[in-house]
């Protein structure tokens, strides 16, 4: 693994790709963030903001989750991959919220992580995004990024990633950090092809120099 300075230049080099580097998923509230991340495991941020332009139309509420038949709501979210169990689990979170929650979402991590659905990533963008709390969520395109880098080892499993990067980040990064991560794993350093030949990293990078070796080679 790489310093932990060296693995900080590199995020500031980061930083500075993406300054504006945000939130994705569309929504009004804590409530429907909280949907939309559900929704969007294993699941593009742009199907999930297709399917919710009209989704949080029709629901505002708990209650209206809980109004339909577990049918209809599986059709309004049919085109998202797992759709017959995200419906089960925005059931069962929506029951669960007006049971325990007043029909609100909570704000506390270990409360969030009672609801169906939200895990440990889910918990950290809910409460960063929408509560404000600085928080590192660890998705795909974080973990890819920082194990090509260094900053992480292959064998590290995402909690160990999200350790290490908190480590490293100022806490009160740790929110824009983490888009800026997002961004640089969905528009540069892409899973299939990421954009080597003109990355600000290369040369520090040990999985780009590789890749750029044998592009070289193959030419
Ligand atoms: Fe990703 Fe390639 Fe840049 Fe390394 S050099 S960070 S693999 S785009």
């Amino acid at each position: 693994m790489i310093s932990k300075k060296r693995a900080l230049a590199m995020i500031d080099i980061i930083a500075n790709m993406f300054p504006d580097a945000e939130c994705e998923l569309k929504h009004n509230n804590a409530f429907e963030l909280t949907i939309a991340v559900l929704l969007s495991a294993q699941c593009t941020d742009n199907l999930v903001n297709r399917v919710t332009q009209s989704l949080f139309k029709k629901y505002k509420t708990p209650e209206d989750y809980l109004g339909v038949s577990d049918e209809e709501l599986q059709n309004d979210i049919r085109s998202i991959g797992l759709y017959r169990n995200k419906a089960k689990n925005i059931k069962k979170l929506c029951r669960s919220l007006i049971d325990q929650f007043d029909g609100q979402i909570p704000q506390t991590h270990q409360e969030l992580e009672s609801l169906a659905g939200v895990g440990h990533k889910t918990a950290n963008v809910v409460m960063s995004v929408a509560f404000g709390e600085p928080s590192l969520a660890v998705d795909t395109h974080v973990e890819r990024v920082s194990k090509r880098l260094g900053i992480n080892r292959w064998k590290d499993n995402v909690r160990q990633v999200e350790d290490r990067l908190c480590a490293i980040i100022p806490r009160e990064r740790w929110t824009k950090s983490h888009h800026q991560l997002i961004f640089f794993g969905r528009y540069h350093c892409l899973a299939k092809k990421p954009k080597c030949e003109m990355c600000p990293l290369l040369e520090d990078c040990r999985e780009g120099q590789k890749r750029y070796k044998t592009s070289l080679k193959e030419e």
